[in-house]
């Protein structure tokens, strides 16, 4: 088995030395990940430079670019073969509900998918890093699993406590929760007294019932949810085509 392996906090976050290192072990790997932290990319692609790809000490290859730019780049003019599997992650801090949207961990697992390859994002639910020599060992038995009943390509997001091995619960199958919206920006000055403004926090959550992301990651369990990138309103689509006629 061939693995790409991407992630958005750069390729010195401990995130993606843990999943690279669990990975080696069950597969053939590649790393293609950002030069520095780009969380929030979503699923941009650089058009306005050329991108560079350099070699990092320990193999990873190392992008000035999104995470989206690092797979793209890696399907369509660095690998030789196509990967049987893209992983990316794990992230720091979780992706669940509307985080999704944002989350530079998914769009690199999302630009696999585009490419027809089944893809996994990873996320620790809680910043720190801690325990995430467990969450490592989670992806693998995750990846091990194969998920022979899933139609191909798959898109899974993934989202684990920051718990010891032992303490983790089950993994269980989720839809996406919802989040309020963002808190507001936070103003401040620069050096020349201009108001600048920090993108706030994310917003709280608002469903967060049984079958959630939210939900399983609240009782200790491993949340897995499948997406998929047809953003069709069908409903409204119908009552788009009412109103036409
Ligand atoms: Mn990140």
């Amino acid at each position: 088995m061939k693995i790409l392996i991407s992630n958005d906090d750069g390729y010195l976050a401990p995130g993606i030395v843990a999943l690279a290192e669990v990975m080696a072990s069950i597969a053939e790997i590649v790393v293609v990940a950002p030069d520095s932290n780009r969380s929030g990319a979503s699923n941009s692609l650089t058009l306005d430079r050329p991108l560079s790809v350099t070699r990092a000490d320990n193999g990873f290859y190392v992008v000035n670019g999104t995470p989206s730019d690092c797979v793209h780049v890696a399907l369509t003019g660095l690998l030789a073969e196509k990967p049987d599997l893209v992983v990316s992650g794990i992230n720091q801090g979780q992706n669940m509900g509307d985080d999704t949207i944002y989350s530079g961990t998914v769009a690199a697992a999302t630009e696999g998918y585009l490419f027809g390859i089944p893809s996994i994002a990873f996320s620790q639910v809680d910043k720190g890093w801690q325990e995430i020599a467990a969450a490592a060992r989670v992806a693998r038995d995750i990846v091990l699993r194969r998920f022979d009943a899933l139609q191909k390509p798959y898109l899974l997001n993934v989202n684990i406590p920051n718990l010891p091995y032992e303490k983790l619960g089950k993994v269980v199958p989720t839809r996406l929760g919802k989040r309020h919206e963002s808190e507001a920006v936070i103003k401040e000055q620069d050096q020349q007294g201009r108001d600048v403004y920090w993108i706030g926090l994310v917003g709280a959550v608002r469903d967060a019932g049984e079958g959630t992301d939210f939900h399983a990651t609240a009782h200790g369990d491993i949340s897995v949810t499948p997406l998929q990138m047809d953003l069709t309103h069908r409903a409204q689509l119908a009552n788009l085509s009412e109103a036409w006629v």
